[in-house]
This record gives C-alpha cells, structure tokens and sequence, in this order.
C-alpha cells in the first residue's frame, strides 16, 4: 500500500520538450506536499521543429526560444546545471555540486551530438539540428548564389526522420524564390534505403517520388567516413566522392555521455524501457523521448520525436499521479505519433500512424496541401502557447 500522507520528490532530468510536458503536467495534478524539481542545462527552450524555417529566414531566434518561467510559476522547482552525475539505484544526481535524491527519477536527456565524430564535418558545413547552426546556414543560403547545395545525414538513428527531407525541400524552394534555382543542384545524402522508411516501402517511394519531383538527387545508402572541408567533398564508406558548395547536415547522435557513464544504456546505444510504460529497469526510475531505445516488432528502432516524447511523457505522468494518490488505473503508451513534413511554397504534407501496430507499423502518408502547413504553424504557436 502506498504511503499517501508522505511527500513525494521527482527530479526530472532535462527541460527539453519531453522534460517540459512531465514537470508541468505533474505540477499540476500532484498536491503541493509533493516536489516536483526540474534540472536543465540551458537557460532558454528552442522548439526544434521550427529549426528549418529559421535556416531559411522565416523565424528568427526569439520566434521559437522561450524562458521556462511559467513552470517556476507554476510551483516547479528549476535547478540550472550540467547534470554531472546519475546514480540510477539511489535515483540521486549531481548538480552544481550538489547531491538531489528522488523517489522517483525521469530521465528526459535526449541525444547529444557527435559531430566531431566525422573528420572535417564542422569545418566544412552547418547543421539545423541546433540554433546556432540554423542561424549560420541562414546567413551561409544568403551569400549563396550558384552551386551545389548538400543536405547529409551523417548517422543513424537520428530525430525527426523528416527533418532531412524538409530541409531539402525548403532550400530548394528558396532557391526558386530568389530566382537562382537554375544555377543550382541539390542532393540529399543518407545512410537509409529511402526516406522515413519506417513508414513502409510504399510511403517511402512517394516521399523520395516528391523529393526527385522537385530536382533534388536522393542518394540512399550513402554513410559518410569524412570531409575533406578544402576541398568541399564529401567521401563516403561506398568510395563514392560528391562536391559540394554549401553543407547543411544532421549530426550523428549519440546518448548523453552522463546517461552511458551511469551505465544505463543498453546493447542499442541508448536506454531500454518497457515500450509501454517506460520503466527502466531500476525502481521508480523512467527515462523518455530521444534518450530511450525501443525496438519495434520489426527489429528497427521507434523513431525519435517530439510527438513520441511527449505522448510518453503524458503516459508517464499518468501512472505517476496514480501511484502516488492510490486513485484510476494504469496508462499505457500506444506507439502513436504524427508528423508534418513541410515541403516548401506554404505547404505541408503529413505521416502518421501507430508504430506499435502488429506485425509491422501502420503509417499513413497526407499529400502536400495549404491547409497542413497553416496546421503546422497552428500547431508550433498552440505549442509554445501552452507550455511557456
Ligand atoms: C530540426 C529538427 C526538427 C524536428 N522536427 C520535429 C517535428 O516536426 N515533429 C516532432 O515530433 N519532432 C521533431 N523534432 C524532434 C524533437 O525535437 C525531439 O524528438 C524532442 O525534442 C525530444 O524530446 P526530449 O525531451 O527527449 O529531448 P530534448 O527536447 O532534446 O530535451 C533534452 C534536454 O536535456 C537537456 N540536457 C541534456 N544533457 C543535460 C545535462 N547533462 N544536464 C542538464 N540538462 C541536460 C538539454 O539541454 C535539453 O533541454 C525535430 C528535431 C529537430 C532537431
């Protein structure tokens, strides 16, 4: 039997989108003997799927950054530190140097980015995948104006399989807009057989059918080894070469080094949970979103988003509150996520589906239309409306 009477500690580790939806939703429905402490590195919030639009000059900086004030207002206590250290059996971590302990522990720490991992990929290019580097591709897509654009996945798995996909189709667009599309060439480099292609073979082709409509050059299977940044060439594990003028990548992504030096990652890189619940395998300690590894039925990972972060986040929220007060049942998480693919020109198209289904994911793909991109600038507003 639970003790109802006695106040509980939960110590969320990471602010991020996933780290944001437990500590408020927690805030809210647990009493106010119970603490809810939030621990964050960075001072600001940036809503990572606005990140493309800012690489081409539709957001600026502080459109899609927020302070995370309304949850200190709303009572959630905010510890602004590295997290240097989790020990998982004692759910206590190290910040600042100080020592917080939890009775419960939810570990919400995304990825973190290797790209030094790739010789001469800094030096060579940018990534949207953070702020900065959306804002210099932004002033880089600005002095270009003839040449080889090249959109490269470096690794897998990485967040947000469409990412890549708008990004290329958003440079490309701005290239028509500002009429120099004919002194251009862009190509799209990856690791993958085809684009999202968890969603099936089927959505695949349609996605790289809208890529090549658009005379991008999709080059599946292609794993980059290094970058030879004096030159602008890109060398591949194939022994295929690709020159380029301007370099837009996703980096490779790794777990936190905290999180691999606690000793929570699994075989998969990243750390195992029960898909449902997302229990780790210590007690009352949960990890979410990009920093966890759930392999599907069909042996590939469940793709990392914000859509599956935060569907996690409410499932683990749930089963939280109804332990501690004792009251309902049990929630599950059911694998369910959407997303839109913004595909340049004021229009967006959309995959969704269950990833969880059997024996294999069900995905549907929308075609691109004007309604599905004012939803996704609907969608970014609510959000940042909501949460900030
Ligand atoms: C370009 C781009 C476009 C995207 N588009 C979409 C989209 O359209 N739809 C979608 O669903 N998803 C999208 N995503 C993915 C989505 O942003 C992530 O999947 C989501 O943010 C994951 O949430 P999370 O809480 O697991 O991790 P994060 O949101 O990354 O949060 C992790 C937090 O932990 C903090 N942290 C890490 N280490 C430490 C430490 N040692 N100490 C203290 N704090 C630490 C970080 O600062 C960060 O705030 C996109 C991502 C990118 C990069």
């Amino acid at each position: 039997m639970n003790d109802v009477t006695k106040g509980k500690t939960i110590l969320v580790l990471g602010g991020g989108l996933g780290g944001v939806v437990v500590a408020t939703e927690l805030r809210k429905k647990l009493s106010s003997k119970h603490k809810v402490i939030l621990v964050e590195r960075e001072n600001n919030y940036v809503f990572s799927p606005s990140l493309p639009w800012l690489m081409i000059g539709t957001r600026r900086r502080k459109d899609i950054t927020r302070s995370r004030a309304k949850l200190t207002k709303l009572g959630v206590e905010i510890i602004s530190g590295d997290i240097e250290k989790i020990n998982a059996i004692q759910r206590s971590v190290q910040v600042n140097q100080q020592t917080l302990i939890g009775d419960y522990l939810i570990i919400a720490l995304g990825v973190e980015y290797a790209d030094e991992t790739i010789p001469g990929l800094v030096e060579a290019g940018n990534t949207f995948y953070n702020i900065d580097g959306a804002e210099k591709l932004n002033e880089a897509r600005l002095k270009f104006n003839s040449g080889r654009i090249a959109v490269l996945v470096t690794s897998l798995p990485f967040k947000c399989p469409a990412a890549p996909v708008e990004a290329a189709l958003l440079l490309e667009n701005d290239c028509r807009k500002r009429n120099i599309r004919d002194a251009v060439q862009v190509d799209m480099y990856t690791p993958e057989p085809g684009p999202m292609s968890l969603s099936g073979p089927e959505n695949s082709k349609q996605l790289r059918a809208m890529v090549e409509a658009r005379n991008i050059t999709y080059h599946a299977e292609h794993k980059v080894t290094e970058v030879d940044a004096e030159n602008k060439k890109i060398i591949f594990a194939n022994g295929v070469t690709a020159d380029f003028d301007l370099l837009a990548y996703v980096p490779p992504h790794q777990a936190p080094k905290v999180v691999i030096d606690a000793g929570l990652v699994g075989e998969s890189g990243w750390i195992p949970v029960d898909k449902f619940n997302l229990k780790t395998k210590f007690d009352n300690v949960y990890a979410i979103g990009d920093v966890t590894g759930i392999k599907l039925s069909v042996g590939k990972p469940l793709p990392k988003a914000g859509v599956i972060a935060h569907g996690q986040a409410e499932v683990v929220v749930h089963n939280i509150v109804h332990e501690i007060s004792g009251q309902g049942s049990s929630k599950k998480f059911e694998g369910r996520g959407a997303c839109f693919i913004e595909t340049g020109a004021g229009k967006a198209g959309m995959g969704n589906g269950n990833f969880y289904a059997e024996p294999k994911p069900q995905m549907k793909l929308h075609k691109p239309g004007y309604l599905m991109h004012l939803g996704k600038v609907a969608f970014e507003k609510y959000w940042l409306f909501k949460w900030f």
